[in-house]
């Protein structure tokens, strides 16, 4: 049995499609069935989530602050456990996974967060290196590979700095390296404009298009209305515990209520 065998028997691809085995390709790469998740009894905050998201979409999910949004990615990459229900990422149940299986899982998702969660005392090559360590590359491949995702997120040549003297969108540029150095299906984002200024908030959810736009499957947590009109895109609303798809032409007030356009 190779290293890459397991539970999730997916290679850690240097080729965007590598990575899914044959019978996940055919299926949504994500599946929310009837996902319930409180955490003190008499007040859940997941309430029978649906929600199916296809290989390659770029989703946005908003609602207000408490709505679940964090709820919902730690469930996915397992930081929590559902209470009731299924969340089928590429074909597997991830809330039955047993312990051991939880890092093949993680190696297919990349996250990222609001505080970005960077080693402030460590360089920004050593940041982004570490997410591949699971994986026992050879140096020569994790120089390579970690350079490339240092090129795509506009950091080429600033592997010695250390990360705590980066500005707040440099940083947040190196979570996203570190993200996607390992070639995951999906990424899930965090609110991850919410410590930056409005420019900077756009420049990285233009970076998240890049990303999507090279085959990775997004799924993008936000309030911040103004992201979401940037430009049209799938957009689910956490409401009442529930995920919404909001229709098309149908914006978002100020109360994360619907409204109807002019
Ligand atoms: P959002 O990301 O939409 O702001 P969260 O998923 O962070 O929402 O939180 C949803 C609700 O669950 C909130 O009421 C929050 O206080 C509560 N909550 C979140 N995490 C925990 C936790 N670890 N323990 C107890 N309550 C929590």
């Amino acid at each position: 049995m190779s290293r890459f065998d397991g539970p999730f028997a997916f290679r850690p691809a240097l080729r965007a499609g590598a990575r899914f085995s044959r019978e996940a390709k055919d299926r949504p790469i994500l599946t929310f069935e009837s996902v319930f998740k409180s955490y003190r009894s008499g007040s859940p905050v997941l309430r029978g989530v649906h929600l199916t998201i296809e290989r390659g979409e770029f989703v946005f999910v908003t609602g207000p602050s408490g709505a679940g949004k964090s709820t919902l990615l730690r469930l996915l990459y397992r930081s929590e456990t559902v209470d009731d229900g299924r969340i089928l990422f590429l074909g597997k149940d991830v809330a039955r996974l047993k312990d051991d299986a939880i890092p093949f899982l993680r190696r297919n998702i990349g996250v990222v967060f609001q505080d970005f969660k960077l080693v402030p005392a460590w360089s920004v090559y050593e940041n982004v290196a570490v997410a591949l360590e699971v994986l026992s590359l050879p140096t020569r491949l994790v120089r390579t590979r970690v350079g490339e995702a240092l090129e795509r997120v506009g950091l080429s040549g600033r592997g010695d700095d250390l990360a705590g003297v980066l500005s707040g969108g440099e940083q947040q540029r190196v979570a996203i390296a570190r993200a996607i150095v390992g070639e995951p299906a999906l990424i899930l984002a965090d609110e991850p404009t919410g410590n930056l200024d409005p420019q900077l908030a756009i420049d990285i959810l233009g970076l998240f298009e890049e990303i999507h736009e090279g085959g990775t499957t997004v799924v993008f947590a936000t309030h911040d209305r103004t992201l979401l009109e940037v430009r049209p895109r799938r957009v689910v609303v956490l409401d009442e515990g529930k995920a919404l798809d909001v229709p098309q032409g149908i914006a978002i007030d100020s109360d994360d209520h619907y409204r109807l356009p002019n």
